[in-house]
This record gives C-alpha cells, sequence and structure tokens, in this order.
C-alpha cells in the first residue's frame, strides 16, 4: 500500500449541469424542503453526475451548496480519500468526526496526521455525557448488553444534531459494499437526516480507493495493515480473519452490522 506511482493526475475537468437558472447558497439560507420539483431535480442531476469523476462530483457539490454543504467522516479509507480531493478543491469545507469516546488512538492520531497534512482540522461532535458518566449512568459500559442503544445516544442522537443547519454532505459509500448501498443515487435527498446527500465515490471500487491512497501516500488508519478493514469504535471491533466478510469484525457477537448512519 505504500508503492508511489510517479504519474501525474489527468487536470481536473469542468463538469458543469447548466439549469439556466442561478444556484449556490447563503449562510443565512433556511433548511431545504424536499419538495416534488427539488426531488426532481436532485434525480436529475445525479443521473447527469453518474458519469463525472468524485472530483467533479464534489466541485459539483461544493458550487451547489457551499456554504451549507460538510461532511461527516470516521476516517475510514474512503473518507480518507474524500478529505484529501476536498484539500485540492474547497479546503474550508467544515468536516466533523463522532468522537464517542470509545474511538481506538489511532483513529484520534489521524485526525491530527490530516490536520499536519492538509491543515484541515476535522471537528469532534461530542455526545452529551462523557463515557464515565454514560457507564455509570447504566450501570457498565452499554456497549457490551446493548449497543443498538450506545449507537444510538453516542452518534445517531449526536450526529442528528450536527446534520441540522446545513443543506448537504458528502457520503464517502460505495455502491459495491451491501446490496442497500447499491442502491445509493449520487446525489439524494437523506429522509433520514434531511438534508442532500452527495456520494461522489458511489461508483468507485474499494480498489480505486486504495490505488489513490498508494499514490498520494494518503493518510489512513494503520489497523488496516493490522487486519482490521473497517474501523469503528475500539469496544466494538476486532480484527477479521482470511476469509472472512470485511464487516465481520464489527459488533461481533451481535446481529448487528451497521450503526445505523447509512441506513434508511
Ligand atoms: S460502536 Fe460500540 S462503543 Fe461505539 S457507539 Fe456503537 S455500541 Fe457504543
Amino acid at each position: 500500500m505504500n508503492e508511489k506511482s510517479s504519474q501525474p493526475d489527468p487536470p481536473l475537468q469542468v463538469f458543469s449541469i447548466d439549469s439556466g437558472e442561478p444556484r449556490g447558497a447563503l449562510a443565512a439560507d433556511p433548511p431545504l424542503a424536499p419538495t416534488d420539483e427539488f426531488l426532481a431535480e436532485l434525480e436529475s442531476d445525479s443521473l447527469k453526475l453518474e458519469s463525472a469523476t468524485p472530483q467533479e462530483i464534489l466541485k459539483w457539490a461544493v458550487d451547489r451548496f457551499a456554504p451549507k454543504f460538510t461532511m461527516a467522516t470516521a476516517f475510514g479509507p474512503e473518507g480518507m480519500t474524500i478529505i484529501h480531493m476536498l484539500a485540492e478543491i474547497a479546503p474550508d469545507t467544515p468536516v466533523f468526526n463522532l468522537e464517542t469516546g470509545y474511538q481506538f488512538k489511532e483513529t484520534l492520531d489521524l485526525r491530527e496526521r490530516v490536520k499536519q497534512r492538509y491543515g484541515i482540522e476535522v471537528e469532534y461532535k461530542l455526545p452529551d455525557t462523557t463515557v464515565a458518566e454514560y457507564e455509570a449512568m447504566h450501570g457498565g459500559p452499554l456497549y457490551e448488553t446493548n449497543p443498538n442503544q450506545c449507537c444510538f445516544d453516542r452518534k445517531l442522537r449526536v450526529l442528528h444534531e450536527s446534520a441540522k443547519g446545513w443543506h448537504a454532505w458528502a457520503s464517502a459509500i460505495r455502491r459495491d459494499q451491501s446490496p442497500d448501498r447499491a442502491k445509493a443515487p449520487i446525489v439524494g435527498w437523506d429522509k433520514k437526516f434531511q438534508l442532500v446527500k452527495v456520494s461522489p465515490l458511489a461508483n468507485w471500487t474499494k480498489k480505486d480507493v486504495w490505488s489513490l491512497i498508494t499514490k498520494h501516500d494518503i493518510p489512513y488508519n494503520p489497523l488496516h495493515d493490522q487486519g482490521y478493514p473497517s474501523v469503528g469504535c475500539q469496544p466494538c471491533t476486532r480484527a477479521v480473519k482470511v476469509g472472512e466478510d470485511e464487516r465481520a469484525g464489527r459488533w461481533a457477537g451481535f446481529q448487528k452490522t451497521e450503526c445505523g448512519l447509512h441506513s434508511s
């Protein structure tokens, strides 16, 4: 993963969707509403963006929604790829991380590496209780007995609050990750969080992501080299064995494979 290529990137193509109307956002604009007209506009834009590169999709999203455009990241390989692209296209884009208090040190260190490499300061969004307070409230770690409630309290609730006021956010999902994600549009309305979801990597493969990481020496979580293809909170993530599913190491022992952030 550390082998670098000396090939320069091709120049960024200008991908424009000219609707004839001036578009964009102002900081004081109210939240967007999913009217039939707006949903049809998103569907049309999404179809046109199917042939665009991730960089072109991000550029379109920034032009269309900034300064009401943001990104949540757990610092996975896909998220790091988007951060790298944003650093070139729109480094002022606000990026945040749900800091549950249970993340790996390697993940927290990666936030510092992003700051050093790109000057992007990823903001931590915190639950309303510390880990000590939360565990005292529940008589011990809730992730051991009820991870759904723990994820709801320490991730989903925080994400709902963090999504308020934005018009759009970037998602790092790829269509080949799961049957549910296979249906994701490039641009669509996020019903759960009530804003536009832009998925620039929807058409990329895991190989595409790692090729870019290798080519540009993009920082990534060292746990990926230690048997952790997917990294979440430390108590709920274990290394996977050869032949196991990528997400087998998440919430092992529970009927749970997603934290609920991406499911509709
Ligand atoms: S991944 Fe585990 S520790 Fe993190 S919020 Fe969910 S249940 Fe809690």
